[in-house]
């Protein structure tokens, strides 16, 4: 499916097409939907081709190998431009011994999977940064593989995440289990969207809908998603 010539700009400009076609398929508009570019194995060079591309969100899922391109970034005189506009997105399992870094190196944190997480992202903000942007990551399918709050126990969570100083609760994050069928994808990604939606009925204010990657991007879409994270579709298939 992916031609092996094209340029990851090239690549964004089809995404980019796509998201418009699922947004217009289903009465929304493509400016309601933000695209992650998921950069995780791939190297500052092929972030830095998108950027100049128009791309300024990435995700990352490695703390490591994210803090090394941040700091090579850093580095680059002629790209200092790039270094002040991307913005970066935590994407990946946390353990409770990295929160520091990544409360003090990303603007978004979309995997956040227990409550303790969120207490040390909040203490360990730096008071100097704006408010840290959250997802609560949701295990919709209740799989034993997967991090994330279980559908039962999230708004009494999300109620008690909300009260933390440093952080800004912005919405619900999932990873479905993968599946072909479009019906399929759909049905699982709507469920997040319930979710969202019981929780802002019951007085939260969330805005972000974290859900959809290179291969259910259109369900996601036509489920309410607003902000899609797409790696290999963009960059090409990872080693
Ligand atoms: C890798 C990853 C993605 C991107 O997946 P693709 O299938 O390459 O688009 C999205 N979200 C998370 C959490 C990931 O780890």
């Amino acid at each position: 499916m992916l031609d092996p010539a094209q340029t990851v700009a090239e690549r964004l400009k089809i995404v980019q097409s796509r998201i418009t076609e699922a947004a217009s398929q289903s009465g929304r508009s493509a400016s309601d939907i933000q695209l992650l570019a998921v950069s995780k194995t791939k190297p500052l060079v092929d972030i830095l081709q998108a950027y100049h591309a128009g791309q300024i969100d990435f995700g990352e899922n490695y703390l490591q190998e994210a803090l090394q391109k941040q700091e090579e970034l850093a580095q680059l005189h002629d790209e200092a431009q790039a270094a002040r506009d991307i913005c970066w997105h935590f994407i990946g399992p946390i353990q409770s011994n990295k929160t520091r870094a990544i409360a003090e190196n990303f603007s978004w944190v979309h995997s956040v999977d227990r409550l303790k997480i969120a207490q040390r992202l909040s203490q360990q903000r730096d008071e100097q940064l704006p408010e840290l942007n959250i997802c609560l990551q949701v295990n919709l399918d209740n799989e034993e593989s997967k991090s994330g709050f279980s559908p039962q126990e999230l708004q009494q969570q999300v109620i008690e995440i909300s009260k933390l100083p440093k952080l800004r609760v912005r919405g619900l994050m999932a990873i479905p289990k993968p599946r072909q069928e479009y019906s399929e994808q759909l049905q699982s990604l709507q469920r997040l969207q319930q979710l969202q939606d019981e929780l802002n009925k019951a007085g939260l204010n969330l805005d972000t809908l974290s859900m959809g990657m290179s291969q259910d991007l259109a369900a996601a879409v036509a489920a309410g998603s607003t902000m899609l994270r797409v790696g290999s579709d963009i960059f090409g298939p990872r080693n």
